[in-house]
């Protein structure tokens, strides 16, 4: 049996304000030992939010690391400072870095090694454009992200993929089940025949793409979804609960 994870992705957003929200959901999941409760805060806070978390349900992350493990990269962040912060985790290769900063799988697989070497946990995204699926292509996409950017050496544990097709993510539109089963199923099934059967069956798959409280329960019907990477809905303790509980 994989752990469930539920793991929150607050993007530019919150301020030392909004650390209230971890400690809200520390409180309201004490007695949660079933679920891996993630919240991914903006670099800045990962200290506060660290310490707050500390010995609860509630796990940090970082959004993002550099490959390197210090050196002259104005502006970045090396993934064993994330763990100096107290953070266990972090989010390589979402669409809007892949995006925006154009990083290319190669890119994501050295910063998700570069997360293993400092003992974090990397959430790993994939996901296809609309584009990608209006022409057919999904499979052959996410195929090419998983070679391309999931490093060799899974232990199971320290890698979780979240799929998130970019048409899904904040615009309110959600992939069907189906849509969801296939491409989970296909993932599963490729880190089998990569990892073997032991490790390709530990590695955690999140779904991505406006989950909220409405949609989550059926979301987690599929039988390869064992979580979500949260944006928005993540961000009040009031939105990411209902989602957290619907995974147990
Ligand atoms: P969303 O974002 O839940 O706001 O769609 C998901 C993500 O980008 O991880």
């Amino acid at each position: 049996m994989r752990r469930k994870m539920a793991a929150g992705n607050w993007k530019m957003n919150g301020s030392s304000a909004a650390l209230s929200v971890i400690s809200d959901l520390a409180a309201a999941h004490a007695d949660n030992t079933d679920t891996d409760i993630v919240i991914c805060p903006p670099a800045p806070l990962l200290f506060r939010a660290s310490e707050i978390a500390r010995s609860s349900a509630v796990t940090i992350g970082a959004q993002d690391c550099h490959s390197e493990t210090a050196g002259a990269f104005t502006g970045d962040i090396a993934a064993p400072m994330i763990a100096d912060a107290g953070a266990t985790h972090v989010i390589v290769g979402h669409s809007e870095r892949r995006d925006a900063y154009r990083e290319s799988n190669s890119d994501v697989r050295a910063k998700a090694k570069a997360a293993w070497e400092a003992g974090l946990v990397a959430i790993l995204c994939i996901g296809e454009s609309a584009e990608d699926r209006e022409a057919d292509n999904t499979l052959d996409i996410i195929a090419g992200q998983l070679s391309g950017s999931v490093p060799n050496g899974s232990t199971g544990d320290n890698l979780v993929v979240a799929y998130e097709p970019v048409w899904a993510i904040g615009t309110g539109a959600v992939a069907t089940t189906a849509q969801i089963d296939e491409v989970h199923d296909f993932i599963r099934a490729r880190l089998v025949q990569r990892f073997g059967a032991e490790v390709g069956n530990a590695i955690r798959l999140l779904y991505g793409g406006s989950v909220k409280p409405g949609n989550a329960v059926e979301i987690f019907q599929c039988d390869n979804v064992d979580g979500a990477l949260v944006g928005g809905a993540s961000l009040k303790a009031q939105d990411f609960t209902p989602i957290i509980e619907a995974l147990i």
